[in-house]
């Protein structure tokens, strides 16, 4: 895994391996600047040679994949992975609290009264706040790895197919003429259309393959309205007979699916209003973004045979020829947020439950520091590395990426970073 390396006036230089990053603190020509992600300083030098690296994106609901590479003629050398996890469902649930509250307040102390005016329309590119937080802890990352690296590009996954591609094929280069890449996006849209379930039983979760709804050898066509996705066993029992035969047990399936069969291609393009809105706060503040289809990506992780996770998509966004150094560890970022002003936790009837401090220091840390503790003897002996949250007794808990170390004392720790929002981990290297 690539080191960030800052020159003097904490402008970026080109990231080191780790053996040159080592050299460079032994010998005391650099100071530790950042550990997460692990970024060096050198003390004597301004400036150097830089060659451009691009910051790839692959946006999720739960987790966002981000990559940085260094674009080489024939080669995609991927200097960092990331993956940021979201906590969308966590500001949904605060959000919905915080909307009862001020319910029942209204209502205990206020007669009904009609609505007197509509306030409550919402702008244009108003995104839900759970949705916002993903775009804008994804930006705030793409930001900090500007700070750390000479980014010069960005690229985004920003749509599942490319329907463009569909729709006119010979338009799209020769992956498409050649049919491998256009496989993928047709794979993509019918996972769409079809809502990732087999479309004759409604099994989910298990391998799907793209079926012909109309036999091949009836003479059904290879269009994209003519395919489905089907479970294994189904595609094996309707074999060559028409759809109607096969489902005749089932007149209301069979209903559906023609019904679904005939939608027209933009009404299954689900717009991902997240992702425009990423792309959208990425052009505003970075300047261009390029964006690709999640039918390349899958195209480039099967064609170059890595292993799948959102931190390796990411790596995969775009024209790739080759890519080199997928294996390294993934730096994980738990989105936490900074603790909340509220001294009263509530249970879950809304009664207040236990005391908090005035103070949010203790001992010199606060809750959301990464800490390592190294305990000498007793149950919890040995060497906790995590995000740590305070008591006022001295007794912390440590989140570490194995679990929750509970009960080290204040003395055994040391500070590695203030806290930022995010609790840091490592995911092990890829197989
Ligand atoms: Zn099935």
């Amino acid at each position: 895994m690539a080191v960030f390396v800052l020159d003097k006036r904490k402008k970026p230089l080109m990231p080191c391996s780790e053996k040159r990053a080592r050299q460079l603190l032994e010998r005391g020509r650099a100071v530790v600047h950042r550990m997460y992600p692990f970024t060096i300083r050198l003390r004597d030098r301004v400036g150097g040679a830089l060659q451009p690296l691009e910051v790839r994106i692959d946006p999720g609901s739960k987790s966002t994949g981000v990559a940085v590479v260094r674009k080489d003629a024939e080669t995609d050398t991927v200097l960092h992975l990331a993956q940021i996890d979201h906590r969308g469902a966590k500001i949904r649930k605060d959000l919905q609290a915080r909307a009862a509250f001020r319910r029942r307040r209204r209502g205990a102390n206020l007669r009904y009264r009609a609505p007197r005016f509509d306030n409550r329309r919402r702008s244009d590119g108003w995104l839900a706040p759970s949705l916002q937080h993903r775009v804008d802890t994804t930006v705030s990352d793409v930001a900090k790895l500007r700070r750390l690296a000479p980014v010069a590009s960005i690229a985004q996954e920003l749509v599942r197919f490319d329907m463009q591609a569909l729709e006119t094929p010979e338009i799209s280069g020769v992956e498409y003429q050649q049919g491998a890449l256009a496989g993928y996006e047709v794979r993509e849209y019918l996972l769409e259309k079809w809502g990732r379930c087999c479309a004759y039983c409604g099994a989910e979760g298990v391998p799907l393959q793209v079926e012909h709804i109309r036999a091949r050898a009836l003479g059904g066509s290879n269009r994209v309205s003519n395919l489905t996705l089907a479970c294994g066993p189904c595609n094996q029992a309707k074999g060559a007979q028409p759809v109607e035969v096969f489902l005749a047990r089932d007149p209301a399936r069979l209903a559906r699916l023609l019904a679904q069969a005939k939608r027209p291609l933009r009404d299954a393009a689900a717009v991902n209003s997240t992702r425009w809105a990423l792309k959208t706060a990425l052009e505003a503040r970075f300047g261009p973004v390029r964006v690709f289809s999640g039918g390349r990506t899958k195209w480039n992780r099967s064609r170059l045979g890595v292993p799948k996770s959102h931190a390796i998509d990411a790596a995969c966004v775009g024209e790739v020829e080759a890519l080199r150094g997928w294996d390294a560890p993934t730096l994980v970022l738990r989105c936490t947020g900074r603790g909340s002003h509220c001294r009263t936790r509530l249970d879950r009837f809304g009664f207040p439950r236990g005391v908090l401090t005035r103070s949010k220091t203790a001992f010199g840390f606060r809750t959301g520091d990464m800490v390592r503790a190294e305990v000498p003897a007793g149950a919890r002996a040995g060497a906790h590395v995590g995000r740590v949250a305070i008591r006022a007794t001295g007794s912390f808990n440590i989140q570490t990426a194995a679990g929750v170390v509970q009960g080290v004392s204040h003395r055994h720790c040391r500070l590695l970073q203030r806290g930022d929002g995010y609790g840091y981990s490592f995911l092990a290297r890829s197989a």
